[in-house]
């Protein structure tokens, strides 16, 4: 079976790709001739993953899946939350993001967080939507170098060391995304 994933973050493809059967085969939005960038300007998480899964589907004719991540700080209310890209402005860089994050937590007691994925999939007609949460703390400084966007401040529940300080797999076993796309795989392999 071939599904185009609708991103361009190097980073989500490799984190997918490490969990798919080889019966799934990932397209790229490259090699479908798709270089501009997909709109994910709705309100909720779950609108941006249908939107940006859609997108590709009505534009291209392909079956395609696409996530949506937020960020959600239990402090300030579920925010970055759909804003977790922009948070510190539309330059969109995680070392800003993460700057501004620390910032507004500065104080805060209650540290937890927690990150939501929605995977939007478009198959056969009709479109499915899967959810994965992972529950942790915002750290109170950055560390570790794996992984991207928010990863070096957050400490998933049950572990002495943050997204970044984790391996691929190890990431992939308790993380949103990781969640979110055993389901989708759950349901493609039926
Ligand atoms: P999007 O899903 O690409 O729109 O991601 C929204 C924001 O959350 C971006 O700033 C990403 O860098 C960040 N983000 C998405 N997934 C992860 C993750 O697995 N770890 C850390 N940050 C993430």
């Amino acid at each position: 079976m071939k599904l185009v994933f609708a991103t361009n973050n190097k980073n989500k493809i490799l984190e997918v790709q490490q969990m798919l059967p080889s019966s799934i085969e990932i397209i790229s939005l490259e090699s479908i001739g798709c270089f501009e960038e997909i709109p994910e300007t709705a309100d909720t998480i779950e609108e941006n993953a249908i939107m940006k899964a859609n997108y590709v589907t009505q534009k291209y004719g392909y079956d395609c899946f696409a996530d949506d991540t937020g960020l959600e700080v239990d402090a300030l209310n579920g925010e970055p939350g759909v804003f977790s890209a922009r948070y510190a402005g539309e330059q969109r860089n995680s070392d800003d993001n993460m700057d501004k994050l620390l910032e507004a937590l500065i104080n805060k007691t209650d540290r937890n967080a927690q990150f939501k994925t929605v995977i939007a999939l478009n198959s056969n007609g009709q479109q499915h939507l899967f959810t994965g949460i992972a529950r942790g703390e915002i750290t109170l400084e950055k560390t570790g170098n794996q992984g991207f966007g928010y990863d070096p401040i957050f400490q998933p529940e049950g572990f002495e060391a943050t997204f970044a300080q984790l391996s691929l797999e190890e990431k992939g076993a308790i993380s949103h995304r990781g969640k979110a796309t055993a389901q989708l795989i759950g349901f493609l392999k039926n």
